[in-house]
């Protein structure tokens, strides 16, 4: 199987990348934050408490994070692989992946981490929050989010490095740049698998 991460920080541009790499390698996109965005529209049990820790700019408990993933990880699509965008955000999210995965044989065979600096990716937010209206991609929601990004999702950089899973992209450059940049990455080990 494919399965890879998407990895970065809240407006690296994880989501419009994973678009483009469904697309080619016919995989399934497994986005928490859409998955979340989804349940809050129908105010779900869960949606009307994940309103309140995105309006804060938050994570959501690690629990309820894992059940919603393994609900999803359960539907078994007929697809090449799964891309995990927004998740994991902690190490121990990444543990109970990389559990999971084992458990039906198989594995992350990389990490595609869309590096973009600080600058950069509140203005992107910004915008974003102007056009979209996302309730998150307000200034102080943004600052938050940027602050536990550091603190909480940054440590899986080294996690995965040990691995060896780690590919690091700039992120910063025109969106068909970036993914011709993944799309070597992805087609490498795919020859390598074969
Ligand atoms: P972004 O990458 O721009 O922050 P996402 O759409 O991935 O946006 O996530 C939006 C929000 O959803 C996060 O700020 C967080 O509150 C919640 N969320 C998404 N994924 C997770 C996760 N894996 N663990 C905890 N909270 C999450």
């Amino acid at each position: 199987m494919l399965n890879i991460v998407i990895f970065g920080a809240p407006g690296c541009g994880k989501g419009t990348q994973s678009e483009r790499i469904v697309k080619e390698y016919d995989l399934f996109h497994i986005s928490t934050g859409i998955l979340l965005r989804t349940e809050i529209e129908k105010q779900t049990e869960l949606g009307k408490l994940a309103e309140k820790y995105i309006q804060k700019g938050s994570l959501l408990p690690d629990d309820l994070i894992i059940k919603m993933l393994l609900d999803v990880l359960e539907s078994n699509p007929n697809k090449n692989g799964f891309i995990f965008d927004g998740f994991p955000r902690t190490i121990m999210q990444a543990e109970t992946l990389d559990r999971l995965l084992h458990e039906k044989n198989t594995d992350i065979i990389a990490v595609l981490n869309l590096d973009v600096e600080e600058a950069v990716l509140i203005e992107r937010m910004s915008q974003r929050g102007k056009m979209q209206g996302r309730s998150d991609d307000t200034p102080d929601t943004i600052r938050k989010r940027l602050e536990i990004y550091r603190i909480s999702t940054e440590p899986l950089i080294a996690y995965y490095e040990k691995q060896g899973k780690l590919f690091k992209i700039k992120g910063n450059r025109p969106i068909d740049d970036v993914f011709e940049d993944i799309r070597g990455i992805l087609d490498h080990l795919i020859n390598k698998q074969k």
